[in-house]
């Protein structure tokens, strides 16, 4: 009996959604421990050998995946709005070694990660950086909660569009004998903590998945004052992202500085544009090796070939892809975002007319935004270019 599975698709996968239902494949189910999309078919590792109709379920399940996101999917061609990729940088390795045995990250466990006194430092660089871009534009500042409730998202249609990536917040029920039960028996084993069920309250909060949200809440249902609005604010943001966590390229706990825009179509669109021409500038000063190109948000199965072809029939969005030469391939360190009328429309956000509001943002990816860079340029700082070395002050 073997840990392996291969699945041969009964819809053939285009080579541009490779990556899309590779990352989906973790959710379909607790028995994959690693899924590979080749070009002569699906590779599945699995916790335990499975057998019989337990195999024929997972192999139903894996079908049902590639046909919903595959079978009528059709490719747009995809968009560069900047090609500074072939930029050349200094450093090839990989830095996840060294940033370990520097003690520059820890993972306290799957996709949660402390960082150590350079990361913070570059980070904090950068947030600055991306704060003078919002103060270019006159933002106002906020501070957003780390908690969502869960009927915000739900206005938001959050839910059908990106339910596997949620994280719930729960909190014991306020019954004396359900605490001292939890009090006196709570043990973690090897799964987590032994507690039952029904000790929980039922969900009302979440933890946050992106900061724009929470401002788009606060204007809800009223005018929107002014008639436009630019803000920023940074804070942690929540995706689940199952065995696809991979050190800080992807993370479950992770942190975004967004500059927001929120008026008339034309507002934000241009807002949006004059940002990305702004950080060109910036990518130039640090030496960054990156492209921007046209993407769409990660939907779950069922939403994603029609959100996705949406997203870029309307070019709604654009990620600045910087190169981890490492392994030859990108990572998104922020993005682009045109959300139309969509939020003005669900959440009653009214321009002067009375139509509702258009909104857009710009979301850097903080501990992205630093492991790009050290994967371009290591971690000696003799090494980096000089508006880097000045930028970030030593010191620990
Ligand atoms: P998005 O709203 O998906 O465009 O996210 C904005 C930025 O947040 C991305 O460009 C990334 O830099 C960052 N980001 C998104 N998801 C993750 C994650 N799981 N781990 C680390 N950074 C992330
Ligand atoms: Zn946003």
């Amino acid at each position: 009996m073997t840990n392996q599975l291969k699945i041969t698709p009964a819809a053939a996968i285009p080579k541009h959604l490779t990556g899309e239902v590779q990352s989906k494949l973790a959710y379909v189910d607790e028995a994959i421990l690693r899924a590979r999309v080749a070009a002569d078919g699906i590779m599945l590792e699995l916790r335990e050998p499975v057998e019989g109709p337990r195999r024929s379920e997972l192999e139903e399940k894996v079908q049902r995946v590639v046909s919903m996101m595959v079978q009528g999917a059709f490719r747009s061609k995809a968009q560069v709005l900047e090609d500074f990729s072939s930029r050349p940088v200094p450093f090839s390795a990989d830095p996840n070694t060294e940033l370990l045995a520097r003690g520059e990250m820890f993972q306290e466990a799957s996709g949660i990660y402390t960082l150590g006194p350079l990361m913070t430092r570059l980070i904090a660089f950068f947030d600055g950086q991306f704060t003078e871009l919002a103060d270019s534009f006159g933002a106002t500042s906020y501070r957003f909660p780390t908690l969502i409730p869960a009927r915000y998202l739900e206005r938001v249609n959050y839910f059908r569009a990106f339910p596997h990536s949620l994280t719930f917040v729960t909190h014991l029920r306020e019954d004396l004998d359900t605490i001292d039960d939890f009090s006196q028996h709570a043990a973690c084993d090897e799964h987590g903590l032994n507690t039952p069920p029904d000790s929980f309250s039922k969900t009302q909060t979440l933890l946050s998945p992106a900061v724009c949200y929470h401002l788009y809440f606060s204007l809800a249902d009223k005018p929107l004052p002014g008639g436009g609005l630019v803000a920023t604010a940074v804070g942690n943001c929540f995706r689940y992202e199952s065995i696809n966590l991979a050190s800080l390229e992807r993370m479950w706990n992770f942190t975004m500085r967004e500059v927001i825009f929120v008026g008339l179509k034309d507002f934000v669109l241009q807002n949006r544009e004059t940002g990305r021409e702004r950080m060109r500038g910036f990518f130039e000063k640090i030496g960054l090796a990156y492209r921007v190109e046209s993407a769409n948000d990660p939907f779950f199965i069922g939403e994603f070939k029609k959100q996705a072809a949406f997203q870029s029939a309307f070019q709604l969005k654009f990620e600045i892809r910087a190169r981890l030469p490492f392994k030859n391939s990108t990572l998104a360190v922020g993005s682009y975002n045109y959300h139309q009328d969509f939020f003005g429309r669900s959440l009653n956000i009214t321009l002067p007319d009375g139509s509702p509001a258009h909104t857009g943002c710009i979301a850097f990816g903080l501990e992205r935004m630093a492991f790009a860079f050290l994967a371009q340029y290591g971690l000696d700082e003799a090494r980096w270019p000089e508006g880097m070395r000045k930028g970030v002050v030593s010191g620990g």
